[in-house]
């Protein structure tokens, strides 16, 4: 590309922060191509964006959560980056669904860390009907609300039908996440084959018919291409969604992803700021692998357009302390024009 190109590439980029019209897909194919100092450009043009068209209450200009993983393991589904599923040979902690008690207690520990948004998240297919054990996550959402008015409660069950996405809006869930994961074309390939992407896009929509704001993003390092990037970007502007979460693969021992390859830092800077360029209004949060894969360039990543993360601790792996995250986002907010 000659520099005459990239200068025009990033000036039509900048069409987004005067007009809040989001990128086309074939400008962001052609941004996925930028190398070296251009991508700086990109990452601020993105901070820029974000800072424009995202408000939110909180001072620090970040959108913050905390999960629990309330049932572990056991899943009959074959998700090739997850210690979860029965098909990996990983070494995970393996629980039915915990008591209500140790729910409760888990969200007051991080409600006393100052965290207003908590995720009951179990592993598994999901919940197509109700059952004995959907019923039990209803009643404690509902002691959640009781216990902490304040705090929003989110939940990550899988897949739903009619009536378990109802109750759930009926007992007031704020989020409800489910990822797309990568290039929806490419889901069998790259994530996995024991269900179907469009059974998750079914879910999103019935979410969406019952009023739920969705929480639905995907996982890079799984092997997909900056245009399988590009192609999940876009496949959530039909959706609707609410949050976007993007993960970086933490590869574990005895999943087949064990040892796939950290993507380039580089390429997640353009994934960020791309998807900030296609959804300039909405919340992307930086979820798994922030502190354990992306280490040192944590706090570029959340330059490059991210307005939230996850804090605490994820699935069956370890975050850092939340004190430590507080400071960060103290530190962040001094680039959020705020
Ligand atoms: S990601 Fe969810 S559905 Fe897939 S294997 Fe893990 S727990 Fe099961």
């Amino acid at each position: 590309m000659t520099i005459t190109g990239i200068n025009g590439l990033i000036e039509k980029a900048y069409d987004v922060l005067e007009t809040g019209i989001p990128l086309s897909y074939s400008g962001a194919l052609l941004l996925a191509e930028l190398e070296g100092e251009d991508i700086m450009d990109l990452v601020s043009l993105a901070n820029k964006v974000r800072n424009r068209f995202v408000s939110l209450p909180e001072e620090s200009g970040m959108h913050t959560c905390s999960i629990l993983n309330a049932k572990s393991g056991v899943c009959a589904e074959n998700c090739r980056f997850c210690a979860q599923s029965l098909h990996n040979g990983a070494d995970v902690e393996q629980y039915s669904l915990l008591e209500q008690g140790d729910i409760l207690t888990a969200a007051g520990e991080v409600y006393g860390e100052g965290i207003r948004r908590f995720g009951i998240v179990t592993s598994g297919y999901g919940y197509r009907s109700v059952n004995p054990e959907f019923l039990r996550i209803i009643e404690t959402i509902d002691r959640l609300h009781q216990e902490y008015p304040q705090l929003k409660v989110c939940a990550s069950l899988g897949m739903l039908g009619e009536e378990t996405a109802s109750m759930l809006a009926r007992h007031d869930v704020a989020h409800y996440n489910i990822n797309v994961q990568v290039a929806p074309d490419r889901y069998s390939e790259l994530i996995a084959d024991s269900h179907r992407v469009e059974d998750r896009i079914e879910t999103i929509k019935l979410l969406r018919k019952n009023g739920i704001p969705v929480c639905c993003g995907g996982i890079l390092g799984v092997g997909e291409t900056m245009q399988d990037r590009v192609d999940f970007i876009y496949s959530l502007q039909d959706l609707d969604i609410a949050v976007i979460p993007l993960n970086v693969l933490v590869p574990i021992e005895g999943t087949p992803l064990e040892e796939a390859e950290t993507p380039m830092v580089a390429d997640v800077l353009k994934t960020f700021a791309i998807c900030r360029l296609a959804h300039p209004g909405k919340i992307i949060k930086f979820a798994a692998g922030r502190e354990t894969v992306m280490k040192d360039f944590q706090g570029l990543l959340m330059l490059a357009g991210a307005n939230g993360f996850l804090t605490g601790g994820y699935l069956t792996t370890r975050g850092r302390d939340v004190g430590d995250d507080r400071r960060f986002m103290q530190q962040l907010a001094g680039f959020s024009g705020r």
